[in-house]
């Protein structure tokens, strides 16, 4: 294959994207697939000789869709969204077709420089202030492992990067009982361990179920009183099992307290703050010394970029770069290079689909769907409340709640029927011990009507069961 070869293919590409596109509805959201079953699909030896493109064109099209999951299918409400509009695919084709390797601004000055200008339009889309900078990483789940890394060296005078942490003192790491497991696997990744992370109780009566500013300031001067070395707190904005906001100002208060660093995971929740009017959600956000939020999940951004807000680089910087000879840029000591801010050296040119999809849609196209999305799901909400035998657990928090269909059991067979039916596709948490049904509203192409099928779909397979 040739690069006249590709331009036909990407072509005949674009068309099957369009067709596929325009199809999901009529697709099942999930399909209806055994572990094993694809792969005795396609299962063969290792070519020796050249396919021709056409055949392999053909298995492409004909095999792959009917085994996936589509999360472009406009009633996927399960998991959290990870959005892919079209502006921004378009963008990854570009990205993908000059494949630059973004490590350095010399490798890749337009994606270096575009990087800093998508930080500087979304931190004042989402209204922090002027103060953050920031940087691209493929996920949350790294953004997070970054900050916890860097608390665990300003909290060893970073000596921890040399010494390794033998003979360290034990550090501490708070976060609420909400946290995303992406907070457990930093603790573990960064050597201060799960036994480590305190997780702090939420609030009882809390319809935001925010961890306890008092209790978060028990459990530190506990450690302290022990003898531990607390190293930071990491708060939640848009938990992912039930949406939970952690109270920032007055945590971010206790933190400040004890001197503590603060990392907030808004992977979620984050794009919704293109929106004034949610931003009462994450109140006291400016205080934070890191943000983390995924414009591949909600705001559109095509998987995956995850935006790391950061106030000071500086210690991140000093916790994961390293420049050797090799990695010098003679004459320009000074530029911003961003592989010395993240944990991989390699970056993709991740600033580009984000640069496209504000320009293509604007704050205000954006805004309009994030909007209607937590207007839908207040509604399904109240559909699915009406419903009989169904009971509401979490009201919506942005666009998520959850509900139940009587007792554990049959609460996950109805999940289970519902999931099998593949007109929507909805997935399951634990909330104060029982299981829940969560539905989340965000996939970018999705209308009133493809919300509302939920209850109807969810009234059907009730009264069969
Ligand atoms: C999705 C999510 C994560 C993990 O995101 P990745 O980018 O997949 O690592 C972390 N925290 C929250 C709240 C999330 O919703």
């Amino acid at each position: 294959m040739n690069h006249d070869d590709l331009a036909y293919w990407s072509k005949r590409a674009a068309d099957w994207a369009r067709d596929y596109h325009a199809g999901l509805r009529d697709r099942p959201v999930r399909p209806d697939l055994q572990p094993g079953e694809f792969r005795a699909r396609i299962e063969a030896p290792v070519p020796e000789q050249p396919d021709p493109i056409a055949a392999i064109f053909d298995d492409i099209t004909t095999l792959i869709p009917d085994a996936m999951t589509h999360w472009q299918h406009p009633r996927f409400f399960a998991y959290f969204p990870a959005n892919a509009a079209p502006a921004s695919m378009l963008a990854e084709q570009i990205a993908n077709a000059m494949a630059a390797q973004a490590m350095l601004w010399q490798t890749a000055p337009a994606a270096n420089e575009m990087e800093a200008l998508v930080i500087d339009w979304l931190r004042d889309g989402l209204g922090l202030p002027a103060d953050f900078t920031g940087t691209i990483h493929d996920s949350a789940t790294t953004a997070t492992l970054s900050a916890v890394l860097t608390m665990r060296e300003r909290a060893l005078g970073f000596e921890g990067l040399t010494a390794g942490l033998s003979g360290q003192p034990r550090l501490r790491l708070y976060a609420s009982a909400q946290a995303h497991s992406s907070v457990d696997k930093a603790a573990r990744l960064s050597g201060i361990g799960q036994d480590n992370l305190v997780k702090i109780a939420t609030r009882p009566t809390d319809p935001l179920h925010s961890m306890d500013p008092a209790a978060l300031d028990a459990a530190i001067r506990a450690d302290l009183a022990a003898g531990h070395h607390p190293a930071g707190v990491i708060l939640a904005t848009g938990g992912t099992a039930i949406g939970a906001c952690d109270d920032l100002a007055p945590l971010i208060a206790v933190a400040k307290a004890h001197d503590l660093p603060t990392h907030v995971d808004a992977a979620w929740a984050g794009s919704a703050m293109i929106a004034p009017e949610f931003r009462k959600l994450w109140a006291g956000v400016e205080g934070a010394e890191t943000i983390v939020f995924n414009p591949h999940k909600w705001l559109g951004a095509q998987f995956d970029a995850a935006v790391q807000f950061i106030r000071d680089p500086g210690p991140q910087i000093r916790t994961l770069g390293l420049r050797p000879d090799y990695l010098e840029t003679q004459g320009a000591d000074e530029v911003v290079n961003y592989n010395e801010w993240t944990i991989p050296l390699g970056r993709r040119f991740r600033a580009l689909k984000i640069w496209v999809l504000l320009r293509a849609e604007g704050l205000s196209g954006l805004r309009a769907r994030i909007r209607n999305h937590v207007a839908w799901a207040q509604e399904a909400r109240d559909a699915i409340a009406a419903l009989p035998g169904f009971q509401i657990v979490t009201e919506p928090i942005l666009s998520l709640f959850t509900f139940r269909f009587g007792d554990d059991a049959s609460t996950a067979r109805l999940l289970d029927a519902v999931n099998r039916d593949g007109r929507i596709y909805l997935t399951q948490t634990t909330h104060e011990g029982r299981f829940v049904i969560r539905m989340q509203v965000g996939q970018f192409d999705c209308t009133r009507d493809d919300v509302m099928m939920a209850p109807v779909v969810l009234a059907e397979i009730a009264a069969r069961s």
